[in-house]
């Protein structure tokens, strides 16, 4: 398995040998409105694609999407996303993919087998309260192919009981969580805080748990007020992306040995990776200092 994230929760993924792209959202930075109701309104994405959009699609054999929500599908993936390739999104998407012309979408219903992959959709529970029940319905989806490290894409959830619940059925090696805890103006984080992001990595010691979906979305900010702790300490781990060569920094070496963002299953890296845009004062570096202390 090679995990590579483009920007956001878009990532492209090799796995049991077939390219598969997850949530494209393809737009140009600055294309789409600001998501209203959000601090700091300022048109998405903040950072552009970091290579061209060709690039992103090449070769891809499957698209898999977790909900339609912009910074997931958005209109410039409806629009470069060929149309006739296999598309698999949650059964509440079906039509939606269908009025744009993905003649060869179809739903996960609970679980489905695509080529040696099978494709299991899990829960996800985006927000709390009202805002959840707003914000649905979005899914997550475990990969598992015999060979392969067992994949779980969280998607769009906060930590809830249907998140470990996954990760106790699935015991999946690696997890990619969707952080950042974007935030409307009032109410709860909708994505996970550093805090369930800890709550992950201890659910799962033995899984390589990657972090993403944050520096992009204009809806993303007091990470770290919101990592239960108000502590500054130097960020062990920090991600670097330019262009196709990002390099991430493990935290078990203090001369901070460098991995590519292709997150190799086979590399030992325990337990955390991070992928974003920007390093230093972002977001991600953020993140990193609340784990230091909670973890
Ligand atoms: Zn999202």
């Amino acid at each position: 398995m090679k995990l590579q994230l483009v920007r956001h929760a878009t990532l492209l993924l090799d796995y049991a040998g077939m390219k598969i792209l997850v949530d494209p959202m393809l737009s140009d930075a600055g294309a789409m409105a600001a998501i209203q109701n959000s601090p700091k309104p300022r048109p998405n994405p903040l950072v552009p694609l970091p290579f061209p959009v060709e690039q992103v699609l090449d070769g891809v054999q499957l698209v898999l999407v977790t909900h339609t929500h912009r910074d997931h599908w958005d209109d410039a993936a409806i629009q470069l996303v060929p149309k006739d390739l296999p598309l698999l999104c949650q059964p509440e998407d079906l039509k939606k993919m269908e009025a744009v012309h993905f003649v060869n979408a179809s739903a996960v219903n609970d679980m489905k087998h695509w080529s040696q992959i099978c494709i299991t959709r899990t829960p996800a529970q985006h927000g709390s309260g009202e805002i959840a029940r707003a914000m649905a319905p979005s899914s997550g989806y475990v990969l598992s192919s015999e060979g392969e490290p067992t994949l779980y894409i969280t998607g769009d959830t906060i930590w809830y009981d249907q998140v470990a619940e996954t990760i106790k059925e699935h015991n999946p090696q690696v997890i990619v969580v969707n952080a950042g805890a974007a935030q409307f103006l009032h109410g709860d984080p909708i994505t996970m805080t550093a805090g369930d992001v800890v709550r992950v990595c201890r659910a799962a010691t033995h899984a390589k748990v990657v972090a993403v979906h944050m520096e992009a979305i204009n809806q993303e900010r007091k990470w770290l007020a919101r990592g239960d702790n108000g502590k500054r300490n130097l960020p062990r781990i920090c991600a670097d992306e330019r262009g196709s060569r990002e390099k991430v920094r493990t935290r078990n070496s203090s001369r901070g040995s460098l991995w590519p963002t292709s997150v190799s299953a086979a590399n030992s890296l325990h337990n955390f990776v991070l992928l974003s845009h920007r390093e230093k004062k972002s977001r991600a570096a953020q993140l990193f200092r609340a784990l230091r202390v909670l973890t």
